[in-house]
């Protein structure tokens, strides 16, 4: 009897219609005798609607009641699925964070697992029924409601998976894998059966939404199996796995793209030590993550340009927070940029392929893409460049890495 953790995401519970059919679908791994957990998001737009309820409101919604708020579209998920379940003559029960305890930190928002008791959900399984969790939420020792940010359910489910031991986390989505590049933007992209947990995490990390970063993190430690399927056919799916020598064939696994950031750019701060502490600090403080930075070197010994980049979310508390420690290190000014995207490639290859970075630049630059900051590390490559020419240029990479349905991937050893 195996142990399965499965999780529908919101276009896949998105109408009544789809909670039946999602219903049938677990209702036929249940009589083949598993025990099954579901973790479920809220239904498709419910989120977001939430999220531009409070904006309406104010102009910048306090954390806590935003949690209080946004935890609520899941609460709408699993009763109606459960619901559906019983329906159909399958005992099931939902379960919110709370009555679980699936505890978080205290970062609002963005808040991460902690803790996941299992006596109750073990219970629900062993006495067979299904147990319908609400993904997304959680709460802190102190019993305030929190949210594990956007995406969150796929943590929820990974993180519940290796509480169960379970064999496996089948995460049911809109597309029936992981695709060389996000298969909405680009039509050419090839579905792959396996991907290492490193890639999956670069690729999650880079932007490609199929599944939440935290969620890889924990199934790489934990080492649960991942299965990334579609709620809507039985064909396709992908994988994630430990790496072994065939994976390294490939150089680049896949292209990822994020239009999520924004670049704020301090001028003439003083070249002394501290500054940089300084000013990231501040915004480390705010539970504000910075992804890139570049510091040029200054040419008169005095004042350097520091640039880094943030999430579109955080980019005005992030000008506020640096606008007003700009005096601190005699700042000649700081400029903001919200057109920009990031555009990465991902490939356990890399590490044993050379000349893999010009050969990235080199294409971008034959179709005219100036690339304004790069960062790399042993299997990845990103470039911030103009967002757009974004399209463009993930086009360009799939070409020029053999990435095309078409193609096979394996490029030659160098
Ligand atoms: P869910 O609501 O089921 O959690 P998401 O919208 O969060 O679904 O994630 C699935 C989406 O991820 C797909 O519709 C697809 O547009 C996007 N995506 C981005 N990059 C990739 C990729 N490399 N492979 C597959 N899907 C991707
Ligand atoms: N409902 C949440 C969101 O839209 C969580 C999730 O879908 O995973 O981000
Ligand atoms: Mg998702």
């Amino acid at each position: 009897m195996a142990v399965i953790v499965q999780k529908y995401g919101g276009t896949s519970v998105g109408s009544l219609e789809k909670i039946r059919r999602v219903a049938r679908k677990i209702a036929g791994r249940h009589r083949e005798g598993n025990r099954i957990a579901v973790v479920v998001s809220a239904m498709a737009g419910e989120t977001d609607k939430l999220i531009r309820l409070a904006r309406d409101l104010s102009e910048r919604p306090d954390n806590r009641e935003m949690d209080v708020l946004v935890s609520t579209g899941e609460q709408v998920a699993i009763s109606l699925l459960a619901m559906a379940l019983k329906d159909l003559g399958v005992p099931a029960r939902s379960f919110l964070a709370h009555q679980i305890g699936i505890f978080t930190d205290n970062a609002y928002t963005k808040a991460r697992i902690t803790k996941i008791e299992s006596d109750r959900i073990n219970r629900a399984l062993e006495s067979g029924e299904i147990a319908v969790v609400a993904g997304f939420q959680g709460i802190t020792e102190e019993r305030e409601v929190t949210t594990l940010g956007r995406g969150g359910s796929d943590t929820s489910a990974v993180a519940l998976a290796a509480v169960l031991k379970a064999d496996v986390c089948e995460i049911y989505t809109d597309v029936d894998g992981v695709y060389t590049c996000d298969p909405n933007i680009c039509n050419r992209a090839r579905r792959l059966d396996r991907i290492t947990y490193d890639e999956m995490l670069e690729l999650a990390s880079l932007g490609a939404k199929v599944l939440q970063t935290r969620a890889v993190e924990f199934a790489k430690k934990y080492h649960v199996p991942i299965l990334i399927r579609s709620t809507f056919s039985d064909d396709g799916g992908t994988l994630t796995t430990t790496e072994d020598k065939d994976m390294e064939k490939e150089v680049v696994a896949g292209i990822t793209y994020d239009r999520n950031e924004a670049r704020i750019t301090v001028l003439g701060v003083q070249d002394r030590p501290g500054v940089a502490a300084n000013i990231f600090n501040a915004l480390a403080e705010e539970n504000i993550n910075v992804d890139m930075i570049i510091q040029n070197t200054s040419t008169d010994g005095k004042s350097a340009d520091l640039s880094f980049t943030v999430t579109k979310a955080d980019y005005e508390r992030t000008m506020d927070i640096v606008r007003e420690k700009a005096p601190e290190f005699g700042a000649r000014d700081v400029v903001g940029d919200t057109t920009i995207a990031k555009l990465s490639i991902v490939g356990v290859g890399m590490r044993s392929h050379a000349g893999v970075a010009a050969r990235m630049f080199e294409a971008l630059s034959k179709v005219g893409i100036n690339i304004t900051m790069i960062s790399t590390s042993e299997i990845k490559i990103s470039c911030v460049i103009d967002e757009k020419f974004l399209e463009l240029g993930v086009r360009v990479l799939h070409e020029t890495f053999a990435l095309d349905n078409d193609g096979s991937g394996i490029v030659e050893e160098n």
